[in-house]
């Protein structure tokens, strides 16, 4: 009794900290009470996690990835502010992420080692449960619509390779050579990789620019492949939550390896009941660990306020096994969090009549 009463204390000043949130912690009121229409709106976003210092970045690179994750962030907003659905928002930051050349999803992704772009995405209904997801896709513009076409207008959860492809062709999403995904900073990420590791360097991609005959200048850090990941939760004005990720995977990635993104539970979850959430990082850790769900079900189950459930799982459970990354999650009353174990994470959030707090650096807020 006690501790529940401990948890019910500590959610109620986590709420009021985060959002000022006017409604009881979830659990123990269930899902929120709030009449549909009436509930305040936010949005949190990501754009991966990693070694990401401010001895390795310069102030324009900075400033570009902030311009990026505010840009996601206020079309999330807008979105919301307008009445949309929590789907609706994930999905319009993703597709601005998608085509920002500065993170590892759509334009932008990382090689895989045989020099070709493999893209995977999910995206979850908090108010139906309803999931989809695809993994090594190749020609789609923007894998998170994909995705979402996959839980709309499929039987199916999860479809990948060439038939997700095919299938988005058929359902009249933008299709794309396989070239419109390279850039040449992940170029060069890749031929460093494979180098690295003595692994023949593949043939420039078909249709890719002619390399540039200056080197182009990136962010080289020991774990340059394990960021750039994109993700968005959000809470509309009914009370629904939804959660979306979207990556190239990782740098060098091999025999079709699929990580955490697309996986339900592990890198995507979200429900009603309980919580949305993204991650990113090393996705073998959030596969086993089911991260995603690990979080909601603390949430859910054990009435965790939602900052300790992140903890949780990101500080102690990921850290147990040397799992690198973070997560970024949100909860129908409002509750917004997020955690990481690596020195950045580039993140925002932002609800109803604020401003987007971003930040990229642990000391950061
Ligand atoms: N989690 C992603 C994966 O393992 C990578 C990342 O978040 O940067 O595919």
């Amino acid at each position: 009794m006690l501790r529940r009463m401990r948890f019910v204390l500590r959610g109620l000043v986590a709420c009021v900290a985060l959002v000022g949130c006017s409604i009881a912690v979830q659990g123990q009121s269930g899902p929120s009470q709030t009449a549909p229409g009436q509930h305040k709106w936010a949005v949190v976003v990501h754009g991966g996690a990693g070694v990401i210092e401010r001895s390795s970045m310069t102030p324009e690179a900075e400033a570009n990835y902030r311009a990026g994750i505010t840009e996601a962030i206020n079309a999330a907003g807008a979105v919301l502010d307008r009445g949309g659905s929590s789907l609706d928002a994930v999905e319009a930051a993703i597709k601005l992420l998608e085509d920002n050349p500065l993170f590892n999803a759509g334009r932008g992704a990382v090689f895989a080692a045989d020099g070709t772009n493999q893209l995977d995405a999910a995206i979850m209904d908090g108010k139906t449960m309803q999931a989809g997801a695809v993994a090594d896709v190749r020609r789609t513009r923007h894998p998170i619509s994909l995705a979402r076409a996959v839980m709309e207008k499929s039987p199916h959860v999860m479809l990948v390779g060439a038939g997700a492809d095919d299938f988005a062709a058929q359902v009249h999403l933008e299709q794309v050579p396989p070239s419109f995904f390279f850039t040449e900073h992940r170029w060069q990420q890749l031929v460093e990789e494979l180098k690295k590791q003595g692994v023949p360097v593949p043939e420039r991609p078909e249709g890719a620019p002619a390399p540039p005959a200056k080197p182009v200048a990136f962010i080289e850090t020991p774990d340059n492949h394990k960021y750039g990941t994109v993700g968005v939760v959000a809470l509309d004005r009914n009370g629904n939550v939804a959660a979306g990720t979207s990556t190239g995977g990782t740098t060098a990635k091999r025999w079709n390896r699929v990580g955490d993104s697309p996986i339900i539970g592990a890198g995507t979850y979200a429900s009603n009941q309980s919580c949305a959430v993204s991650g990113t990082g090393v996705g073998e850790y959030f596969i086993r660990l089911t991260v995603a769900r690990t979080i909601c079900a603390l949430v859910q189950y054990e009435h965790m306020p939602l900052q300790a459930a992140v903890d949780e799982v990101v500080q102690k459970q990921l850290v147990a096994v040397h799992g690198d990354g973070g997560v970024i999650a949100i909860t129908p009353d409002g509750q917004l969090a997020w955690s990481f174990n690596t020195p950045g994470m580039f993140r925002a959030k932002l609800s109803e009549g604020r401003t987007p707090q971003v930040g990229i650096y642990r000391d950061e807020p």
